[in-house]
């Protein structure tokens, strides 16, 4: 048996993204494994750009770059292998990006006025 203690987290509390133990929200720096906390993501898609995204898709897209740079690492590494999905998936996304369709792995959509 572990003596890891297993209880729903309260309101105020959140997850170490390191040991996962529950700890403050607001704690900076876990307790248990003193490892800084990552700010939360905000609501705002700022962190993706949407004209670096287009360029990397249309350049880099066959080898699923675009899809790593969202943040899709999962589905970004099937395009890196299928080459792109023989060039239709990277047509796809292409498409999906300036559309402004295409979301980030928060499932924000990326676009040209973000
Ligand atoms: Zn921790």
């Amino acid at each position: 048996m572990s003596d890891v203690e297993f209880r729903e987290k309260a309101p105020d509390e959140a997850f170490c993204s390191s040991c996962g133990s529950i700890i403050k929200k607001e704690a900076e720096i876990c307790p248990k494994c003193g490892v800084r906390q990552k700010a939360a993501p905000a609501s705002a898609n700022v962190t993706t750009d949407w004209l670096a995204l287009l360029l990397l898709s249309i350049f880099l897209g066959q080898f699923g770059i675009d899809r790593f740079y969202a943040g899709k690492i999962g589905t970004g590494i099937l395009k890196l292998i299928t080459v792109g999905g023989c060039g239709i998936w990277w047509l796809i996304d292409l498409i999906m990006i300036i559309c402004g369709k295409f979301t980030d792995s928060h499932g924000n959509i990326i676009r040209k006025d973000a």
